[in-house]
């Protein structure tokens, strides 16, 4: 162990920027943390540890070690995530060196923190890039991302909404996104964190933290996190934060969920976004119809499943303007003819979406329209993945999503491949229910992909495009069309 560590704090040197000076008291410290183990005197190959893009070596050997001293599960990651973060600069430090960087290259200071963040074990490369994940022709000539996410845990739709309401429990941490979480050890319900940096941003004269995503969906993948545990909100303040972040790092997009459960993501009870250097399918998407032109304000339907209007102006004022607009007609309004209700016994169910980039000097902003009504045809949502497709899909559709990267469950990799075993030996359901316990509800996929012929990938693939369409509040046919064209009137932009 004393030989792990010592590597441990030598890798740190190298990859952490933690300084020479304080190498000698962290090992130290270390040593002492396991109750007197003797310093190591040997030598340590720096050449092989510098050779090194991820911490997975070191971890595995530290992990072989603390298993001999007694630490499982759980308690062992909290244990490998306590030494890194002993050997991670301190808050102070990595905030000091990202805002160096910013003043000169902003660029620069979000690689400083990712590769921080993947160095001190925090985002998990090896996890990340075992997910599976690929490209998927939709109908409308443009791709979609499919990806089933191997780490994630799958929620329900009612416990994310539970959870709204749920008064604040006297926990600690409040909740995941806290910035208490910041250090913490970890315990029965909390992850660990220990190795957990994130860093101060001001926005608007508002306190906002950003980090880096542990199992991010798409490269660099972060979270932009409020200081204080307040729920999500769409709101003209919403806007000015997603635009004040793209001035300060336009080499990211920026998005929000929506405020309601069913349409926006996993947590609504601590305000957030997401955002990356990554092109979601929705923003490569073309132009369906131009429906706002005014001075250098225009307005457009995008083409693409979602009911998503772009909003571009290289003038932050016009923009916030239109914007304001567009959501405080979308919050009360109603066309019977595309089933759209905004309230229904009290409740509100019109929101959007959002997702922010700057480019070129110009902001873009494309608005999601969303809405989370629930009927009896529909008790999970109208607007949302429908039953049909629960095997595959039945969580939320966030912004993600919405915006064309689906995030699979990891159970599909497991359950697509029996899918294929029985496409292949030709089983009947009978002999299907044989060999796998949980294949009915898929028997519609195996039937499937017998008809078309088609592979796993392309029957995803077509499932996601499928529930984009499912998500439309207006449909693509000349009703929807029409009827978001009105909508857009009613504006009065
Ligand atoms: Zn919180």
């Amino acid at each position: 162990m004393e030989k792990a560590l010592k590597k441990l704090v030598a890798f740190a040197c190298i990859h952490l920027n933690l300084a020479e000076e304080d190498a000698l008291y962290v090992y130290q410290m270390l040593l002492g943390h396991y109750k007197g183990l003797p310093p190591y005197e040997g030598d340590i190959d720096e050449g092989s540890l510098r050779a090194l893009d991820r911490p997975d070596e070191i971890r595995k050997e530290l992990a072989e070690h603390l298993l001999k001293m007694g630490y499982v599960g759980k308690r062992l990651d909290e244990e490998i995530s306590f030494l890194f973060g002993a050997v991670t600069p301190l808050p102070s430090k990595v905030n000091e060196r990202f805002h160096v960087l910013r003043q000169t290259d902003p660029f620069k200071a979000t690689e400083y923190l990712y590769n921080l963040a993947v160095y001190s074990d925090y985002v998990k490369k090896s996890a990340i890039e075992a997910n599976v994940h690929f490209d998927y022709m939709a109908s409308w000539g443009k791709q979609i991302e499919v990806s089933i996410n191997l780490s994630k845990p799958e929620k329900k739709n009612s416990d994310i909404a539970k959870l709204l309401g749920a008064p604040k429990v006297s926990e600690y941490p409040p909740c995941a996104l806290c910035y208490q979480n910041l250090g913490y050890y970890g315990d029965d319900k909390h992850a660990d964190r220990s190795n957990l940096r994130f860093v101060e941003i001001d926005i608007e004269g508002e306190k906002w933290y950003l980090q880096f995503s542990p199992y991010g969906y798409f490269k660099r993948h972060c979270i932009l996190f409020a200081r204080d545990h307040t729920p999500m909100e769409i709101s003209p303040r919403v806007f000015k934060a997603l635009l004040g972040f793209v001035d300060l790092f336009p080499h990211y997009f920026i998005g929000s969920n929506a405020d309601l459960p069913i349409v926006g993501g996993s947590i609504l009870n601590h305000e957030h976004f997401q955002g990356g250097e990554h092109l979601l399918p929705l923003t490569k998407a073309n132009m369906r119809k131009r429906l706002v032109e005014k001075g250098s304000l225009t307005v457009d339907v995008v083409d693409f499943p979602v009911s998503t209007l772009l909003v571009r102006s290289p003038n932050k004022a016009e923009l916030l303007l239109a914007a304001e607009k567009i959501l405080s007609c979308w919050r009360v309004y109603d066309d019977e003819e595309n089933g759209i209700f905004s309230q229904t016994e009290g409740k509100k169910h019109n929101t959007t979406s959002l997702i922010c980039r700057k480019e070129e000097g110009v902001y873009f902003l494309y608005m999601m329209l969303r809405n989370n009504r629930c009927d009896e045809t529909y008790p999970d949502g109208i607007f949302h993945a429908h039953p049909d497709k629960f095997h595959i899909k039945s969580e939320g559709i966030g912004l993600i999503e919405a915006g064309g990267l689906f995030i699979l469950p990891a159970r599909l990799k497991r359950q697509m491949a029996q899918v294929a075993e029985c496409v292949e030996q030709k089983y009947t359901l009978e002999e299907a229910k044989k060999h796998f316990d949980d294949i009915e509800p898929f028997w519609v996929s195996v039937e499937k992909i017998r008809e078309t012929g088609e592979s796993i990938e392309d029957y995803l693939g077509d499932v996601c495009q499928n529930i984009l369409k499912d998500v439309a509040v207006f449909k693509e046919d000349g009703v929807g069309q029409a009827g978001i064209a009105r909508f857009v009137e009613a504006c009065e932009l």
